[in-house]
């Protein structure tokens, strides 16, 4: 490493110290607000001191000295050589019955707990006492020993047990101990690699596992979810630099309850410094407190709505937000914001408007899974998160059912209203990665969605970009501009009549600058944003209207199609739309025909299933558009009841060179026969592949060989031609 790297990786170093620092601090801070407030309910806060003061009450041989060893408490409970030991009763100096070479070792300890504090780790070491003093009868003991904080005054709690057992594992030989433990407090013993070694009675009744479910796992099996990364680093980083940490915590219990409690750990060593294990004494803070659990629920809960507040949110979706990115999953943030409620607060007041947000969030509530979760960020803002590849790729599909339930009419205090919402969408991990940039690129995506009057909106990249050429804004504005056309290719029956079918309206924008724009390249750009919704109603009507004039013009009738996205068929108002564009045009229903793309239709959740049929049941039309990309299950399509395949061009133009393709496209043929459905071929651009389609029976032929996209008005002329 030459000079320069050196100084990045120090300064880098630096940065992490500053950081660790940063967070060590805001930890401590939250500890100290979360003791105040449990002592400004009344309550007891259990201390450092958690740890030995429940051993010493399981212990039955336990004292309490100065730093100099002299005892300040004796307390055998039961009878035990020590209980008739005058050496051992208050005033007199333990350190007197421990053999000389070992006196000196325990007084070098006794220094260190002096100066490192009643923080200090305790230590566990193996102890010859002459039980009667002057006598040169000794006896074996494992001792724990540890520094306390008795009101300022540092002590050392000695816990004695009959030693002498060559136990390897000292967290197993403490189980005794633990064992003794009073039933309402909790204690655990974990060895040097993490793993439960021995728990307490009260230990299991707390967290709902047995023993036998406890040992040998990760405390991390309790965790909550409630706490970050950063608060379990600093809790590491103060126990092994201190060697004890004490603190509120939540954990899970078995039956999935989140409670709080007071945990002490320590750090075990042996004299030479070796860790032993960790020891933990707990306190069950929400069973015995339920002022605590009350404290609980104002800390993470909106008081409006009952819903999970922005606390309890940012928690949770950090902890999600891992978990993804451990298991590779994906997860998507939903930002819903109500429109126009400052109007209803304004004018109906916040009681009315607070009755409002309780509707909304109770509908909202009772839009998603139970696993979905619902928070109110504030005003009237509310976050859904959904988790897992299959809740992500619904994300639309459940924006919309969450807009359908919200626009059911809602009567407060005489006042009928209907509420809409704007919800933006972001999804990890393509669009952000963390928390707050996520929720940020859900909170631009709402005001996109906004901007543009669509109800939902996915976050895109160029979402905020104004200074540079915007072709996804300009978008919005082109149909208002004239930039938007559309132009219809023939659909010709491959029969002998070789008379028109229908024709496919296909959109076209010509940007002032660029040109035409490839439409594969604005349609997506469309999909993404929503603007595929307002393009989508002008091409309906446009059409429709179209059609009507070709009628009027004394031309053949012929059916119409139209491309329709998803992001069409979802929104709230698509049905009303297609049935006035009908109604407008004095057009028959069956003469519109809709194409929805066999990839989309892979996608359909059940609600999308229930408008293609609303649709079908009024007469329209519809074809799977590119069949036979994604090999979809028949079964499903049938569901839909559709009335044509369109075969993907892909295979049609495969035909004369591959008899894969020739074998797919007569077995697609023949299933559309088998079930009464139509098949068109499109991308047919040459007489071999008409020929070929027509022998397996394919019915109708579209492609630059039956006639490339024309314009209205080039196609009224070329069929008055004849
Ligand atoms: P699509 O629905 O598969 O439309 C057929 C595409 O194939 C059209 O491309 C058409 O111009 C092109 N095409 C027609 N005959 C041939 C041929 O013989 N050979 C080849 N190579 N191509 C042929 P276009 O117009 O670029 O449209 C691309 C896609 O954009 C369409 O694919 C459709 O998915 C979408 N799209 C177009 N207009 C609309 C619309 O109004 N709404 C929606 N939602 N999507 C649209
Ligand atoms: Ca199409």
């Amino acid at each position: 490493m030459n000079g320069a790297e050196q100084d990045a990786v120090t300064a880098q170093l630096f940065r992490y110290a500053q950081d660790l620092d940063q967070l060590m601090q805001q930890h401590k801070r939250l500890q100290q607000h979360h003791q105040m407030t449990l002592q400004s309910l009344g309550r007891e806060v259990p201390g450092e001191n958690l740890l030995p003061q429940l051993l010493a009450r399981a212990a039955s041989m336990h004292w309490t000295t100065d730093l100099e060893g002299e005892v300040l408490h004796c307390g055998p409970q039961n009878p035990s050589p020590w209980a008739l030991c005058a050496a051992a009763q208050p005033g007199q100096n333990l350190l007197l019955l421990v053999p000389a070479p070992q006196q000196m070792r325990l007084r070098l300890l006794l220094a260190h707990f002096a100066s490192a504090g009643s923080k200090a780790c305790a230590v566990r070491l193996r102890l010859s006492l002459q039980v009667q003093a002057g006598s040169p009868a000794e006896q074996v003991f494992d001792a724990l020993l540890m520094p306390l904080n008795q009101e300022g005054h540092h002590q050392v709690s000695w816990i004695l047990q009959s030693g002498g057992t060559d136990c390897v594992d000292t967290a197993a030989c403490l189980a005794d101990l633990l064992r003794a433990v009073p039933a309402e407090q909790g204690a655990m013993a974990a060895n040097p690699q993490g793993s439960i070694c021995a728990v307490s009675p009260g230990y299991c009744r707390m967290t709902g596992y047995s023993a036998q479910e406890l040992l040998g796992n990760n405390p991390r099996m309790l965790s909550s979810g409630r706490h970050d990364a950063g608060f379990y680093h600093g809790l590491w980083f103060e126990l092994l630099d201190s060697g004890s940490w004490s603190g509120t915590l939540f954990n899970r219990r078995k039956d999935g309850q989140i409670f709080l409690q007071w945990q002490a750990i320590r750090m075990v060593e042996d004299l030479d410094g070796k860790v032993l294990c960790y020891l933990s004494a707990t306190v069950d803070l929400s069973y015995t407190d339920p002022s605590v659990k009350r404290l609980e629920t104002i800390a993470y809960t909106d008081p409006l709505t009952g819903l999970p507040n922005r606390r309890l949110l940012t928690d949770r979706l950090t902890l999600a937000l891992g978990e993804a990115h451990r298991v590779g999953e994906s997860l998507a943030l939903l930002f819903i914001d109500l429109d126009r409620f400052k109007p209803i607060n304004d004018e109906l007041g916040h009681n009315v408007g607070d009755q409002v947000l309780q509707a909304v969030a109770r509908r909202l509530r009772e839009g998603l899974l139970p696993d979905d979760l619902l928070a109110r960020l504030g005003g009237d803002e509310f976050v859904v998160v959904l988790y897992g590849q299959q809740r992500v790729q619904m994300a639309e599909a459940i924006a919309a059912q969450l807009l359908s339930v919200l626009k059911a009419p809602l009567h407060i205090q005489n006042c009928a209203m209907t509420l809409s919402a704007s919800i933006g969408c972001a999804r990890f991990p393509q669009d952000a990665e963390d928390m707050l940039s996520l929720l940020q690129c859900a909170d631009a995506a709402m005001y996109g969605a906004k901007r543009f009057g669509i109800p939902f909106c996915y976050f895109d990249v160029g979402m905020d970009d104004a200074g540079r050429p915007n072709l996804e804004l300009e978008l919005w504005q082109a149909v208002e501009r004239g930039e938007i056309s559309l132009v219809y290719q023939p659909q010709v029956n491959s029969d002998a009549t070789h008379t028109l079918r229908g024709v496919e309206a296909l959109m076209r924008w010509n940007h002032p600058i660029l040109g035409d724009v490839d439409p594969i390249q604005f349609i997506g750009m469309a999909e993404r944003s929503g603007a595929i919704v307002p393009l989508g109603y002008w091409a309906l009507y446009h059409a429709c209207a179209q059609l009507r004039s070709w009628r009027e013009q004394a031309l053949p009738a012929f059916t119409l199609s139209l491309n329709i996205s998803l992001r069409q068929l979802r929104h709230p108002d698509f049905f009303e739309q297609v049935q006035q564009a009908l109604a407008l045009n004095q057009l028959q229903a069956g003469q519109l025909e809709m194409e929805l793309s066999e990839t989309q239709a892979m996608l359909f959740v059940q609600s999308d299933t229930h408008h293609v049929r609303t649709l079908r049941q009024l007469g329209v039309r519809i074809a799977i558009d590119d069949y036979g990309i994604s090999f979809s299950s028949l079964s499903r399509l049938n569901l839909l009841s559709i009335s044509s395949f369109k075969l993907n061009q892909q295979c049609v133009q495969d035909l004369t060179n591959s008899a894969d393709a020739r074998a797919i496209s007569n077995c697609m043929i023949s299933i559309g026969k088998a079930m009464g459905i139509e098949v068109i071929a499109q991308g047919v651009e040459t007489a071999a592949q008409a020929q070929l389609l027509k022998q397996q029976g394919c019915q109708v032929l579209q492609g630059f060989y039956t006639g490339a996209p024309l314009s209205a008005e080039a196609l009224a002329d070329m069929l008055k031609a004849g």
